[in-house]
C-alpha cells in the first residue's frame, strides 16, 4: 500500500511526471475477434449432455469437449463461483488469470477469451453469453466476473486469522480435481490456480486501491456461458462466501449450489493452435 505520508519530497516536476498519458499495455487490435456468428450456429446444433451440481462450500469438475458449450447457472440464491480450467489432455495447460486480465481488463464478459498459461498460451474458452452484462460499472468502480482476485484459500486464512478453514475454494478445487482425475491430493493441489470469479462483484477501493468485494447482483436464473475452444476439465467451487457480501473463509455466509450444464456439439471443430513462439528464450 502506498504511504499516506511519503518519506521523500516530490521533485519539482512531479506533476508533469504524473500527467503523462496512460498507454494500454496490451492492445488487442491485432487479435482476430471471436466469431460469435459461428459460435451461435454451433450452439444451435448443441444438445445438453451433462449436468453437474456443485454443492455449497464444495467443488466439482466436469469435462467439456472442444467445440461445445458449458453454462454456469445460479439456480437458488446469490452465489459466487471460483472457476479453474485445465486442458483435459495436459493439466500443465491451465487458465492464466493474470494474462487474461492484461489482455481483456479486470472484469470479463461476452466475447472475452480465457487464455492458457505459458508456453501454450491460447484461448481455452470464450465467453458466449452473460446475463449480468447489464451491470457495467457501479459507483464504487466495481463490476462482476473478475480476474483480479486469487481464490480463497486456507494458507491466507491461517496467516491472517490463525485458524484453519478447509472449505475454501482452493481446497474445494483441490479435492474435486483429485477425485475427478484419480490423482493424489498433493499433486492435484499443485495444478489449482487463480480463478475467474464468476458472478463475484469486486473492484479496488478508491483510497487505498485494495481489493474489495460487495454482495453479488446475481439472482436465480442468471448464468455465464462459455464456448470450449479446447477439450477442457472445468472445475468450479461454490465459494463459502456465498454472495461475498460480508466475508469468506468461514461457515457464516448463506451459501447455495451452482449448476454446470454441458451442451455438446459433435460436429468437427479445430482448436486454436498452440502459441507459435519457439520457446528458445534467446538461446
Ligand atoms: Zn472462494
Amino acid at each position: 500500500m502506498k504511504p499516506s505520508h511519503p518519506a521523500f519530497t516530490p521533485p519539482s516536476d512531479a506533476d508533469a511526471r504524473r500527467a503523462k498519458s496512460a498507454v494500454v499495455c496490451y492492445p488487442t487490435t491485432t487479435l482476430a475477434p471471436p466469431d460469435l456468428g459461428a459460435m451461435t450456429a454451433r450452439r444451435a446444433g448443441a444438445r445438453k449432455t451433462t449436468q453437474c451440481i456443485v454443492p455449497p462450500r464444495d467443488a466439482r469438475c466436469t469435462t467439456v469437449p472442444a467445440g461445445s458449450f458449458f453454462r454456469i447457472t445460479c439456480t437458488e440464491g446469490p452465489q459466487v463461483g471460483d472457476l479453474n480450467l485445465w486442458s483435459a489432455a495436459n493439466l500443465e495447460e491451465r487458465f492464466y488469470s493474470g494474462k487474461t486480465r492484461a489482455l481483456h481488463g479486470t472484469h470479463v464478459s461476452t466475447g472475452d477469451r480465457l487464455w492458457s498459461s505459458f508456453p501454450t498460451m491460447r484461448p481455452m474458452a470464450t465467453i458466449y453469453e452473460d446475463t449480468l452484462d447489464w451491470y457495467g460499472w457501479d459507483a464504487d468502480g466495481g463490476s462482476v466476473h473478475d480476474v483480479i482476485g486469487t481464490r480463497c484459500d486456507p494458507y491466507t486464512g491461517r496467516l491472517l486469522s490463525g485458524t484453519d478453514y478447509h472449505y475454501c475454494c482452493h481446497s474445494n478445487l483441490t479435492r474435486a480435481l483429485a477425485e475427478h482425475n484419480g490423482i493424489p491430493l498433493k499433486v492435484a493441489e499443485s495444478f489449482v490456480h487463480d480463478v475467474l470469479n464468476v458472478f463475484m462483484c469486486t473492484g479496488f477501493t478508491q483510497d487505498t486501491h485494495q481489493y474489495f468485494m460487495k454482495a453479488s447482483p446475481v439472482r436465480a436464473g442468471d448464468y455465464l456461458e462459455f464456448f470450449a475452444e479446447i477439450d477442457l476439465i472445468v472445475g468450479l467451487s461454490a465459494c463459502p462466501g456465498g454472495d461475498c457480501g460480508e466475508e469468506h473463509t468461514s461457515d457464516h455466509a448463506a451459501c447455495h449450489p451452482l449448476v454446470i450444464d454441458v451442451f455438446e456439439n459433435t460436429a468437427p471443430f479445430t482448436s486454436p493452435a498452440l502459441n507459435a513462439y519457439d520457446g528458445s528464450n534467446g538461446r
